[in-house]
This record gives structure tokens, sequence and C-alpha cells, in this order.
């Protein structure tokens, strides 16, 4: 079965190269994720549509290492016994910071600056029986496994 995306109109899908769909304002050039209507720095409600860029340098990270409030405690998050992850803000150059799961770090954990690019990774399945997918950043160098676990833990996923 076709996988679905997780929200509509958060990112490009279906797409190899998924970039993140955001607004801006035409008033003020403040770019907005997700897409929204009004502007919250300016307060304008001419928002356009517009891609976001895919890459961009890691802001900050930390790991998430409890299991975290519904709606977010899907499949993913519910492996049994807990395995943590990483969670990170990733700026994006000349529009935005936006958090999300950061997938295929390198042994050690991530490190600030590092070059990112948003991908997509498996999140739950759905009452269909459909698999959900959400985005994520991933490094930009190297062919890691892109597995949401933290390293150590990925080895047993
Ligand atoms: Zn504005």
């Amino acid at each position: 079965m076709t996988p679905v995306p997780i929200a509509d109109d958060l990112f490009t899908w279906p797409d190899d190269e998924p970039r993140l769909i955001g607004g801006r304002c035409t008033e003020c050039g403040t770019h907005v994720f997700p897409l929204r209507t009004g502007c919250a720095k300016c307060g304008g409600t001419a928002v356009e549509r517009t891609l976001l860029a895919r890459s961009g340098t890691l802001w900050t990270w930390t790991s998430q290492g409890f299991l975290p409030k519904a709606p977010f405690n899907g499949e993913f998050a519910a492996t049994d016994p807990f395995e943590p992850w990483f969670v990170g803000v990733v700026e994006l150059p000349g529009q935005l910071r936006v958090e999300a799961i950061l997938v295929g770090c390198p042994e050690g954990g991530p490190a600030i600056g590092m070059p990112m690019r948003t991908v997509t990774m498996p999140f739950r399945t759905d009452e269909d029986g459909r698999e959900v997918v959400t985005f994520a950043f991933t490094p930009e160098e190297g062919d890691m496994p892109v597995s949401p676990r933290t390293p150590g833990e990925a080895d047993h996923a």
C-alpha cells in the first residue's frame, strides 16, 4: 500500500527530495512553518505558499529520553523497551528554524552546525494498514542507514 503523509500540506509527497511546505508573508518577508494564513510578525494576512529550502544547518539538538504524550506516542515512539532518539532544530538559510526528529546521525551524536537535509521516515501505521510518514532531518554527509534511533540503540532495534 502507498504510504501516506502524516498531514496534508506539510511536505512535498511523494518526493525523493522532499521539501517542507511553508509560507512567506508578502508584506514583511517572514517565513512560517507549517503554512498558515496569518503572519506572526506583522499581523499581515497575505501569506503565500512557498517551498522551504531542503537543506540547512543544525542549530541545536537534544535527545528524547522518555515517551512523549499523544499524539506523538505512536508506533515510532512506543517501542518496548523505550528507545531514545534525537530531536533537533535546523536553520534553513534566510528562512526559519524548524524542529524535527533527526535520523542517521553519526556515532557520538549530531553536532551543532552540521549540514542537514529534509527526508521522510515511517512514523506509524494507520487504521487502514497504511504506512504514515513524517518529515525528519538527516546529516548531508555520508550514506548512513536512516535509523531514527540513537547509535547503539539502532543495533538491536
Ligand atoms: Zn509579515
